[in-house]
Parts: structure tokens; sequence; C-alpha cells
């Protein structure tokens, strides 16, 4: 049995209670961090915790609770849950209120809820044989940088990707793929440059990117920040994910035609390799 974290309690999973007037429930009003991690310690932490600062203000959500005691709670359910390997799931809410569009008064508490989730993430067999992804409509709202539970859409495009018998879908916004269901997309180029959208309202900023753009700088391979279209996915030498679930993960199928030489690729691989080292040594 999980314990969880509710408003200030940890209890078991069957006895956490949320009110049914949550806006979190009603109206999507809720952000959420998802945190890796690995040999029992929080990988890339402060950067979670200032997104979910920066997903709150463009909100105009308040939140009383401080990075050290969100830390603290974080390594409490680590520790009751015997979390090795998994995630850290933190989910912040307006708080419970009369079912109103307006927001409630300021005096509402937020809902906060934390969970974990023990899973094999460096070990994968998704990414050891490579994702296969098919291109959607980019259907959501135009604030995808904050990083809000209103999750409906890229929850059915991962449906219609896998009715189509592919893992993910990229979605395409004005012929321009901005990113993954759930992460961000990358090309590598036949001459060995990384493309990846550039930061702006179309995609979340993903806290994966940024360490493994660290990685790819180290490494002295360039990269190019812009969109780019299906066309040169199909013309690229690899392409790959990233998020805190699926670290750097290998794609070698778009629409049904091999990416490359249809097999998870060399500089992917090294990326991969180079982030959970990187991540191993920094978690906290
Ligand atoms: N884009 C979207 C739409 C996501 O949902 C996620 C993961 N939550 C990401 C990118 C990757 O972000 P991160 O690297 O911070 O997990």
């Amino acid at each position: 049995m999980r314990h969880v974290y509710v408003n200030g309690d940890f209890l078991p999973e069957t006895e956490a209670r949320v009110s049914i007037f949550d806006r979190g429930f009603l109206f999507a009003d809720g952000v959420y961090e998802v945190t890796l991690v690995l040999d029992g310690k929080l990988v890339d932490f402060s950067g979670h915790m200032a997104r979910l600062r920066r997903s709150l203000g463009e909100l105009d959500m308040r939140f009383s609770l401080t990075e050290e005691s969100l830390l603290a709670i974080h390594r409490e359910l680590i520790e009751r849950n015997e979390i090795g390997e998994g995630l850290v799931y933190l989910q912040v809410t307006r708080g419970a209120a009369d079912r109103d569009f307006i927001f409630p008064q300021e005096s509402t508490p937020n809902t906060v809820v934390l969970f974990t989730q023990k899973k094999a993430i460096v070990d994968s067999a998704l990414a050891a044989r490579g994702q296969h992804v098919v291109t959607l409509d980019d259907l959501r709202w135009r604030r995808c940088d904050i990083k809000t539970v209103q999750l409906l859409y890229p929850s059915m495009a991962k449906m219609q990707a896998k009715a189509q018998g592919a893992d993910d879908a990229w979605l395409v916004k004005d012929g321009f793929i901005t990113e993954g269901s759930s992460n961000n997309a990358y090309i590598v180029t036949t001459d060995g440059t990384i493309v990846t959208r550039d930061l702006s309202a179309d995609i979340l900023h993903g806290i994966t990117r940024e360490a493994v753009l660290h990685c790819a700088s180290d490494l002295q391979l360039r990269i190019e920040e812009r969109p780019f279209t299906v066309e040169e996915i199909e013309n690229a030498a690899e392409a790959f994910s990233t998020s805190a679930s699926g670290l750097v993960n290998p794609v070698v199928n778009i629409n049904g035609k091999p990416i490359g030489v249809g097999k998870p690729g060399a500089i992917t691989a090294h990326l991969r390799q180079i982030y959970v080292e990187r991540s191993r040594a920094s978690a906290i």
C-alpha cells in the first residue's frame, strides 16, 4: 500500500481524501510537476520547483509551501515508499470552493497532493526498441508553457497513437512539430546537428530538455533551437524525445516510415548515457 501526502498529512492511499468541490477536479485549475528519482534521490529538483513557481505565477495562484518543505515532503515519501527508482508526482490546485468561474477568495487554501510511482526508468524496453510515433494536430490551448493538469487532449492524442499501433503522438501546429504528447521532441540531422523547437508558449519548457541540451553542448554537438517539419524528421539520421519519465528516448519511426536506419541512433544513445550519469551525480 502506497503512502501519499495530502494537505499536511502522510496517509495510506486509501485514506486520502480531496473535496468534490476542488477546482482541480471541476476546472482543471491546478498545476503539477513530476520529478525523477534515481538511487533514491531527486533529479533536477530545484528546476522542477522553479517551473512550479512559474506555472503558479502565470495562473495567479498563491502557494505558501517553501521549496525546503516541499523537498522534505518529497524525501519523506521516497523513504516511506522505498523508492529506489521512479517518480514523485506533485499537484497543487487552487483549492475547494463553491463552483464559480471567478477565482475563490484569497484565503481559500490550496490542495496539495504528492504520490510516488516505483518504476524501472533507466532500464527500459521501449528505449531499447525505439518509439514509433504518429503526427497529430496540436489541438491544445495556447499556453502549453504552463504545466496545468488539463491533460485531456494529450491523453486523447496518446490514445489515437495507440489505436494506430504507435507508442506516442508528436503534435503539429502550422506545419511544424511542437512536442510529443508528454515530452519534448528532437531530430539529429545527417550532419549531426540536434534540432529542437525553441522555447515559447507552444511547448512545455522541459527540465530534461534543459539538462540534455547542456550535455549536448558539453559533447560539442551543434544545437539548433527552431521549429522543424515532418519532412525534416523523415530525412533525419535520428530522433528522440526527452522527459523526466522517459529520459532521452529514441524515436525510430514516424507515420510508418523508418527514421534513419530505423533503429535507436548512436548520438541518442550517447546522450541518454551521459544524461543518466549527470543525473545520478547531481541528484539530491
Ligand atoms: N512536454 C510536455 C507536454 C510534457 O507533458 C512533458 C512532461 N511532463 C515534457 C514536455 C517534458 O518535461 P520534463 O522534461 O520536465 O519532464
